[in-house]
């Protein structure tokens, strides 16, 4: 048998590397070792995921609101696919610094490129520089205790601006217009629960540049809005235009149908005076044209009023409406970001590929490279929607087996190896594990009396990067 043909067997298994371990690459990873071939014994693979974070799960924990109730399903979901023991996982590895494209190519047969979209996408209007102007994605990251962004945030807006009417824009304006205590019971980062705290923030307003039926949020999504303590929703009848389109999508989408009967039953039954203390108003066609600002600060936003076409888009009215907030939010979307001698589409944000095979400069496919999740098809759909995408992904690369490249490193520990001889201080499932406990024994030694508040937290979140890593090593030190 030659060495070739051997591949894929127990004593030599196909080797697969997977960079980035959120739900993409965690899904591809999982399906991978449940495919046909795999289940059968036909095929033997061996598994490293990757991450450049000390811990798992990427947007999962760096990316969701904390408050978002479907969230631990899908963490328990992915811990037990890396429970299972089957899938190695190595934190705190960079591809691009500590791993390059030919060390990958040396060490596995193939790589799967599961890095998903973490900035924001830029909106080009003047102001955008200003200081009080933020993206959201960057300050998602901060509320979700990101190792790399500030543990400060300047909280000093009273009126805020959040632009865009996708589920990150809800969950932005939920975070700021939220009484801090509210989130306490979640694993917000001691520094966040004391700055959201110190908030003044009297008044949300989001901004959609459409119509009520042409919102990108989701129903639960929406509706989680009205449990905010002290918080009224806010609604304008004037923003309630409905064209041939928003008809059509009301009558036949289910989604749509709940969502503008939602927003319909809140602005029928809102009372005439708000009581409380915080106000989250969600107004429909609006396009932001401008950021106004003194002294280089944020003091305004300035919007054309639209109306609808007819067939669900937007067009300007030549009318414009100013705002007065101290700070605005941009949520319009995440973008992608390009990897190291990976060829990028940055016209989508996107790597250039085709179905989850990634395409060089050429146009051309170089078997053994893909791509799955968001860096794959750009920033949209729940997070369930990875999974198909994994399946398209991983379904090309075994269709692919016979053309990949035969890594000449194919020993398991080759790869421990080279990352130990430069230093790289990785992180492993284990040292999860035990990064996970020191959060839950945080939780549970948090006494709220302190704050004269009556609560259980479940897990306080480890956010410095070195702190992570310690934690997660420290079990090494103890083998
Ligand atoms: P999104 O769903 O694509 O929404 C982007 C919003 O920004 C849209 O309302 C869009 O309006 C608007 N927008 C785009 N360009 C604009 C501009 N130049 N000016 C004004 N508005 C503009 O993006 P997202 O909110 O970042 O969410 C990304 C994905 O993650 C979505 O699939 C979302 O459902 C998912 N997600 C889910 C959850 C959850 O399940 N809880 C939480 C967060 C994110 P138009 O429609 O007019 O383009």
């Amino acid at each position: 048998m030659t060495e070739l043909s051997q591949r894929g067997s127990a004593a030599r298994p196909l080797r697969v590397a997977v960079i980035g371990s959120g739900p993409a690459g965690v899904y591809a990873a999982d399906i991978l070792t449940k495919s046909e071939q795999v289940k059968s014994g036909e095929l033997v693979v061996s598994i490293d995921l990757f991450d450049r974070y000390p811990a798992p799960f990427g947007l999962i924990r760096y990316g969701v609101a904390p408050d978002h109730p479907r969230i631990k399903g899908i963490i328990q979901a992915l811990h037990k696919v890396m429970d299972r023991g089957d899938i190695r996982f190595f934190g705190n590895v960079d591809y691009g610094t500590d791993l390059t494209l030919a060390d990958l190519q040396k060490h596995y047969d193939a790589v799967i490129f599961a890095t998903g979209a973490i900035d924001d996408a830029a909106l080009n209007i003047p102001g955008i520089d200003l200081k009080g102007s933020f993206g959201g994605a960057d300050f998602v990251s901060w509320y979700d205790g990101h190792p790399d962004v500030s543990r400060h945030w300047p909280l000093e807006a009273k009126e805020i601006a959040v632009l865009g009417n996708g589920n990150v824009a809800l969950d932005v304006a939920r975070v700021l217009s939220k009484h801090a205590d509210d989130l306490l019971v979640t694993e917000i980062p001691e520094n966040v629960y004391a700055e959201l705290k110190k908030s003044p923030v009297t008044d949300v307003h989001v901004f959609g540049r459409r119509g009520p039926a042409q919102i990108k949020f989701t129903p639960l999504e929406l509706r989680e809005l009205s449990h905010s303590r002290d918080v009224d929703i806010i609604l304008y009848p004037e923003d309630f235009e409905f064209d041939e389109a928003s008809d059509e999508a009301i009558k036949t989408n289910n989604q749509v149908k709940t969502m503008v009967g939602t927003l319909t039953n809140w602005l029928v039954e809102q009372p005439e005076e708000s009581t409380a203390s915080r106000r989250l108003h969600l107004h429909f066609l609006h396009n932001p044209v401008e950021i106004l600002g003194e002294n280089g600060e944020v003091t305004g936003i300035k919007f054309e009023r639209t109306e609808l076409d007819g067939t669900g888009n937007a067009r300007g009215t030549g009318e414009f409406l100013e705002y007065p907030v101290q700070a605005v939010y941009r949520s319009i979307g995440y973008f992608g970001s390009a990897l190291p001698e990976i060829e990028f589409d940055a016209g989508r944000g996107v790597v250039s590929n085709a179905g989850g095979r990634v395409l060089g400069a050429d146009g051309e496919h170089t078997p053994g490279i893909y791509a799955t999740g968001w860096i794959k098809r750009g920033p949209v759909g729940l997070i369930g929607h990875t999974k198909s995408d994994a399946l398209e992904t991983v379904t090309y690369l075994l269709e692919d087996l016979a053309e990949l490249p035969f890594a000449e490193a194919g020993a398991e520990d080759a790869i421990v190896n080279l990352l130990e001889e430069r230093g790289v201080e990785f992180t492993s499932w284990d040292g999860w594990h035990a990064l996970d406990a020191h959060e839950k024994s945080l939780g549970e030694s948090f006494d709220p009396s302190t704050l004269g508040l009556e609560l259980t937290r479940e897990r306080v979140k480890v956010v410095a990067r070195e702190e992570m890593v310690n934690i997660s090593r420290a079990i090494n030190a103890e083998v």
